[in-house]
């Protein structure tokens, strides 16, 4: 099982508060956690085991998108700022489309990603 996450900038906090609430659960079922750069530094801090990627602005959202073409990823989690810009909205977008194309479980909120780790956590 292999998760990607990604975090704007003021959603950063929010990304390792979520996952710190899973930490117990993680640990149990068999999980690989791969982000982008800055996401994946915050990630660490925390005491997480993760593949980091490029920072999402230089190409680390197509890095994960092209994760997901290839059948490499199991589930996408994007904590999106929508009350931000973004210079790589393209990519953005580019990584949300190739979730549906490929029909990965994407979620771009915590209330979503928590119910989607929550069936995780219960079917491992
Ligand atoms: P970052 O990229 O984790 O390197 O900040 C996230 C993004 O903005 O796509």
């Amino acid at each position: 099982m292999k998760i990607a996450l990604i975090a704007h900038d003021g959603k950063k906090a929010d990304m390792v508060h979520f996952l710190s609430g899973f930490k117990n659960n993680l640990q149990r079922v068999d999980v690989q956690l791969v982000a982008t750069g800055t996401t994946g530094s915050h990630i660490e801090k925390a005491g997480f085991e993760v593949q980091k990627l490029l920072s999402g602005p230089i190409g680390g959202d197509a890095q994960i998108a092209a994760m997901a073409a290839q059948k490499e990823l199991d589930m996408v989690v994007f904590f999106r700022d929508p009350l931000d810009k973004h210079p790589h909205e393209p990519d953005v977008q580019m990584l949300m489309r190739i979730c549906d194309v490929h029909n990965i479980p994407l979620a771009t909120n915590p209330a979503s990603a928590e119910l989607m780790f929550k069936a995780l956590t219960q079917t491992l």
